[in-house]
């Protein structure tokens, strides 16, 4: 379309020149289609399906779409239209009539049509859509003659007012609901389907009256103005609140803006040969491959939406009108060939003529898309590059653990932050010891704490879910009950736990110790009382994908895991390994915490080697477990990392029972204990643990400790080498920062190996490298890969010291910050690729420049998340780490990046030299 500008030339002078107005509107009219398929970011979803069908030969009500470009030109301007925007709407809309054989405004052949959002991706329900729009005091009477049924014509012309007036002029539609009460209530009509003609006419003239009430002016009659101002509503829907909630919620962007489809309207509430519905080529629930669908006969679609009646089956239009049926069959088996996907189709039926409104790729649970791609790969539909990318790996979280049933209605008290997707329902208990007690008796439990530590591991291992007030993604529950795919929501704010009243608050609830409650890992929500869970079930289909992803992935997937359990665990999910056994989580058994204490608290060197010399043959024998069960896979041991405080008595509950021992003057031996306790703990306290005495800083200053676990390692390799198991251990030093203290603890490390081979005889293969989650270390990664075989980034560490964000405090502002767009996402469970990703890239590049074969892989709680498996991906590591429950999403994370961005070469299996 050729407009003429004033432009200046190179030389200062001005000059007409013509320049083309973009393309604003699109028909689709007539079996033939301006738009495709392809075009969806500038028609939107709706709209670019619309023209695909119409093109397809789809019965589909003739319209046009206004792109999303005139979105952001009239966006753009201050909401102002661009030039030639209109005129090119004229012609849309002539083209429509043309097709549709009636004409907006004519009063004896009235054409109505729809004005609806489409975004690129779907937002169901989060912005506008006005419907019968052309309707004024003339045309309604056209409507009521061509149909031949009065009622009708005032009946949608009353819905039009209620829609145009809460959308376009902003009035509530509250107001329009109570006047529709009162008629209904004059007219003794029990649904508002018993509103006689008469009636709804006084209804007309009531709701427009209360147009010009709250407006000023009176309802406009005139269909072009209608036009244009819906038009501009639906654009400008794109800012109401909700959808702007939405997209920060599911992180779409707020620039794409929306495209706006114009289309003849269809009418389902014709009488008993009509009637609207909605259906799905297959079961969006399970997957299986069959007919699925509500209908509702005499019926517009807003009713199924406000669900104000309950739809039949899908046999109910089968029988009522077979013949609309048998197209219906025919269109969604020829849409799910041609989309290739299950389809989730809106459809109309007037008169017994079927019309497909709308077509797109169903929503469906996470089993239901791994049985849907595994299935369509089997019957030749897709390729498994396809299938794979068909499947979204978060979803497979919903598979392998128990979920709340999707059906359950309920309301929450409390929010937090969801360490697992699992969800649990038990009695409320405030103390781990009180966990134990209650479960032993057979019952189920929720742990309920304002946070947690090593001492109230029991209780959380017998609870079926874990509650705290504080904490992120990192913090100590959420690590340790990810690692065994336990219910666990931290950081709920909200939850304000009493525990000597035995009650915890959440805004205006009360709830009290013994009361049930769910929480649903899925969403993070607290809900007082039991809510159905479902069980998770492994299906064919399932390890059918998992197969397939394992077979094309190149960065490979290892499992956090502690335990010969938990290494078992992570096998059944086809781990490659162990990328983190975190062996201060060894110590976590009731039996070993008072050892460790003994060990943190000791005076002097002797007390600490007798600690040490009691814990050797407890982390040997878990050792021996681990191999054994992850043979002949490589297993990553990281030497001993604990916050200290995590694993002392608090000091608070000290200084409580010193206190009272003292005043009362009772158990003089205990008091005396108790007064060594608190001057150790005075000593030890650190007013930032995190970056305290921790790491290999420990290790550095009580070698002892260091010497032991090395010892342990390697006399578990040796004794299962000696019984014909494969074996790999790798000995990683945590919070290395510094080229010295790699040197001293890697020497050490290698001395107290090779002495323990040559006792025992055995040669076993071994490597020695380093946990990269100090940011100076990431930036002399070519001096530290001097002394270290492998590097493992610690990202939990890394994200901590790289933003300054407390892992554990996080939680305090973290909502507010996502709310004011301050940050993008958690850092701590999507890894931030400008700050420390970048870290991450100079720790890998100059690390390589020194070991061109290093190995390297990540071990922090992102090594499960999707998008940042994807950026490891591409940023070449070795290998991912993440907790069994979540390695089958990160080998299919992984499969995908590889089939997007290809790499290569595959990354080494094996690190640089090797100690044999
Ligand atoms: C890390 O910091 O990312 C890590 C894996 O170590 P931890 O969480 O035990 O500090
Ligand atoms: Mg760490």
């Amino acid at each position: 379309m050729a407009v003429t500008k004033m432009r200046k030339t190179p030389k200062g002078k001005l000059r007409a020149v013509s320049t083309r107005t973009p393309k604003y509107v699109y028909s689709f009219a007539n079996g033939k289609a301006d738009g495709r398929s392809a075009m969806r970011p500038l028609l939107g979803g709706k709209g670019c399906e619309l023209a695909e069908m119409t093109n397809l030969g789809v019965p589909v009500p003739p319209g046009f779409t206004i792109t999303t470009e005139a979105w952001a030109a009239y966006n753009g301007a201050g909401k102002k239209h661009p030039p030639g925007f209109w005129k090119q709407i004229e012609s849309g809309l002539a083209r429509l009539e043309a097709a549709a054989g009636s004409r907006l405004g004519d009063p004896d052949r009235p054409l109505l049509v729809s004005v609806r959002s489409g975004a690129r991706v779907s937002m169901p329900g989060m912005m506008d859509t006005v419907l019968n729009l052309g309707l004024n005091d003339e045309t309604v009477g056209g409507l009521a003659r061509r149909t031949r049924n009065e009622r009708f014509a005032w009946d949608c012309y009353r819905r039009f007012l209620t829609i145009f007036g809460d959308v376009v002029l902003g009035i509530d539609r509250h107001g329009f609901d109570a006047l529709l009460d009162r008629v209904k209530e004059k007219a003794g009509a029990k649904t508002d389907a018993d509103v006689p003609a008469d009636a709804l006419k006084e209804l007309v003239a009531d709701s427009k009256r209360l147009v010009q009430e709250r407006t000023g002016r009176p309802f406009p009659q005139d269909p072009t103005e209608q036009l244009w101002l819906a038009i501009n509503a639906v654009f400008d829907s794109w800012w109401a609140k909700k959808a702007v909630d939405y997209r920060r919620i599911h992180r779409l962007a707020d620039d794409w803006g929306t495209a706006v489809t114009v289309m003849a309207m269809v009418f389902g509430n014709l009488g008993t040969t009509s009637g609207t519905g909605v259906c799905f080529s297959r079961d969006p629930a399970t997957g299986e491959k069959r007919f699925f669908g509500e209908f509702l006969v005499n019926a517009q679609g807003e009713d199924v939406v406000a669900g104000v009646r309950t739809p039949e089956h899908l046999d109910d239009l089968k029988r009522r009108m077979p013949k609309a049926y048998r197209q219906l069959v025919a269109i969604k088996d020829k849409l799910e060939r041609h989309y290739r996907d299950m389809q989730d189709i809106e459809f109309t039926v007037q008169d017994g003529r079927l019309y497909i409104l709308q077509t797109r790729s169903g929503k469906r649970t996470g089993a239901a898309a791994v049985r849907i791609a595994v299935e369509m790969v089997e019957e030749k539909l897709i390729d498994r590059p396809t299938a794979l990318c068909r499947v979204e790996p978060a979803s497979l979280s919903q598979l392998l653990v128990k979920t709340v049933d999707p059906n359950a209605r309920y309301s929450a008290i409390a929010q937090g932050l969801s360490a697992t997707a699992a969800a649990a329902v038990g009695r409320v208990v405030f103390n781990p010891e009180k966990a134990v007690e209650t479960a032993l008796r057979g019952e189920r439990v929720i742990l309920v704490r304002a946070e947690t530590s090593p001492e109230d591991v029991a209780g959380m291992h017998v609870a079926e879910g874990i509650l705290t007030s504080r904490g992120g993604l990192t913090s100590h529950a959420a690590v340790v009950a990810r690692g065994w795919g336990k219910c666990c929501v931290v950081g709920a704010g909200d939850v304000v736990v009493d525990e000597e009243n035995g009650l915890f608050r959440a805004g205006k609830s009360v709830v009290r110790e013994g009361q049930v409650i769910t929480l649903n890992g899925a969403t993070g929500q607290v809900v007082v009382g039991p809510l159905p869970l479902v069980d998770p079930k492994l299906s064919e289909e399932f390890k059918q994908l998992l197969d397939w992803a394992r077979d094309v992935a190149t960065t490979k997937v290892r499992a956090n895991a502690d335990t010969p359990e938990d290494a078992r665990k992570a096998r059944e999910f086809e781990a490659d390994g162990i990328g983190l056994v975190r062996t201060e989580h060894m110590f976590f058994k009731d039996e070993r915490i008072p050892i460790v204490r003994e060990m943190i608290m000791a005076e002097d060197v002797e007390a600490r080697k007798k600690a040490v010399d009691r814990l050797l043959p407890f982390q040997r024998e878990d050792f021996i477990g681990i191999f054994k069960a992850m043979t002949p896979h490589p297993v990553t041991i990281r030497l001993l990392d604990p916050p200290l405080h995590e694993f002392l008595p608090k000091y608070k509950d000290v200084i409580e029972e010193y206190t009272r021992l003292d005043a009362l003057r009772i158990n003089p031996a205990r008091h005396q204990e108790l007064g060594g306790i608190k001057a150790r703990l005075e000593a030890l306290l650190e007013a930032n643990p995190m970056l305290g005495h921790r790491g290999c800083r420990l290790g550095i200053t009580f070698p002892e400790i260091y010497e032991m676990q090395v010892r342990a390692i390697m006399e578990a390799a040796c004794t299962v080498a000696r019984q014909g198991v494969a074996v790999e251990p790798e000995i990683m030093i945590p919070l290395t920062g510094t080229t010295a203290e790699m040197k001293l603890t890697g020497e050490m490390t290698r001395r107290v190996a090779e002495a323990v081979t040559a006792e025992m005889g055995v040669r076993v293969p071994y490597m020695v490298g380093t946990m990269i989650e100090v940011p100076r270390a990431a930036l002399i990664a070519d001096q530290i890969a001097r002394h270290a075989e492998f590097f493992s980034f610690g990202t939990n560490d890394l994200t901590q010291m790289t933003f300054g964000y407390s892992r554990d405090d996080i939680g305090k502002f973290l909502p507010f910050y996502l709310d004011k767009k301050l940050l993008p996402a958690d850092p701590f469970a999507v890894l931030d690729r400008e700050g420390v990703g970048e870290l991450i890239r100079i720790g890998i590049e100059r690390g390589r420049k020194t070991h061109r074969d290093l190995k390297v892989g990540i071990c922090g709680e992102h090594g499960g998340e999707p998008s940042s498996v994807e950026f490891c991906h591409q940023v070449g590591m070795t290998y991912v780490s993440c907790s069994p429950y979540m390695v089958p999403i990160a080998w299919l994370a992984a499969a995908q990046a590889e089939i997007t961005e290809p790499r290569r070469r595959p990354e080494p299996a094996r690190g640089g030299k090797r100690h044999a």
